[in-house]
């Protein structure tokens, strides 16, 4: 019995994992396919002043559905690109999309945008972000990079020489996702990142929980005295917004200020928050 059961379990267990690796396939060719057709779109989250709640930017976000698979989270679909070779197109088909979208925003609003750990060992990445620029028309002085401290380890040599090629031309980059990877401190004296990213873990542990309320003062502090600016990420109701206001967070992204939308959408919300004087009220 014990053997049949198990030997079982083998053959259902096997199976799954074909299903797995069948449906990594499937989607693989329908985002190859959307690629190519330009069917992938970026969507637009704000991020504020979370003293004045002013937006001061938006930070690109890929979306895509599919006519069988239906929409498809980026959280599932950007990780396959990158494993099978799909990430570059993907990226530069987003970017051009998203900075001609964020062309006609006022002028003082950055875009931000992220980019993949295996784009960072690509020496080609800096310059295909500079055509895209240079094709849109978009300042690249308004435009930010998000990186994650995975996509420092593979090759940090690499990474540090995108970084400052970005930089060198007036791009900002900004570490995302900051105090859940597996990087050190130490990064943080080899690069000179413009900005962080607080990950949203510590904010929504943030009310009640001593240690993330230690943890997110220590980064504050730490960014204040490298220089970098700081954006608290997941912010979801105003008891955190105001307790990050209280321990003097610049910055802050979430559905609290407004969910990622579409470019159209965006343009409404900014209209909207332009006659209040660019001023957030929860919603
Ligand atoms: P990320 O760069 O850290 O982006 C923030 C994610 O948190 C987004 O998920 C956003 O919708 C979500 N989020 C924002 N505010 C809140 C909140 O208040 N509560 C909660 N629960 N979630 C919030 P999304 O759009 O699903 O993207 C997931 C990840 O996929 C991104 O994390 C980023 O790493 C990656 N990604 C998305 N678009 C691109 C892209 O164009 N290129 C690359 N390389 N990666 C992308
Ligand atoms: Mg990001
Ligand atoms: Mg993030
Ligand atoms: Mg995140």
């Amino acid at each position: 019995h014990a053997k049949r059961s198990g030997r079982g379990k083998v053959v259902v267990y096997s199976r799954e994992m074909e299903e797995a690796a069948k449906r990594v396939t499937r989607i693989e060719q329908a985002l190859r396919r959307a690629v190519a057709a330009g069917e992938v779109e970026p969507h637009f989250q704000p991020i504020v002043d979370l003293a004045t709640r002013r937006i001061i930017g938006f930070e690109a976000l890929a979306r895509w559905t599919d006519r069988d698979l239906g929409p498809v989270s980026p959280v599932v679909f950007i990780p396959i690109a990158e494993e099978r070779g799909i990430i570059g197109p993907l990226s530069q088909l987003v970017l051009r999309k998203a900075a001609e979208v964020a062309r006609g925003w006022p002028k003082d609003l950055f875009l931000s945008f992220n980019l993949s750990p295996s784009q960072l060992v690509d020496q080609n990445t800096g310059l295909h972000i500079l055509s895209i620029l240079d094709r849109t028309g978009f300042d690249p002085r308004r435009l930010e990079i998000e990186i994650t401290e995975t996509g420092l380890m593979n090759d940090p040599a690499s990474a540090k020489k995108i970084v400052e090629d970005l930089q060198r031309v007036g791009i900002r980059v900004s570490l995302d996702d900051f105090g859940t990877g597996q990087s050190s401190l130490g990064r943080l004296r080899e690069f000179s990142f413009d900005k962080l990213k607080i990950d949203r873990a510590f904010i929504s542990s943030l009310l009640n929980d001593k240690p993330s309320q230690h943890i997110i003062r220590a980064i504050l502090a730490m960014c204040e005295g490298l220089g970098m600016d700081v954006v608290a990420e997941g912010i979801e109701d105003e008891a955190q917004a105001d307790r990050l206001v209280q321990f003097g967070c610049a910055g802050g992204q979430g559905f609290l200020f407004g969910k990622p939308a579409d470019a159209e959408a965006t343009l409404g919300y900014l209209h909207d928050a332009l006659r209040g004087a660019r001023r957030l009220r929860a919603v």
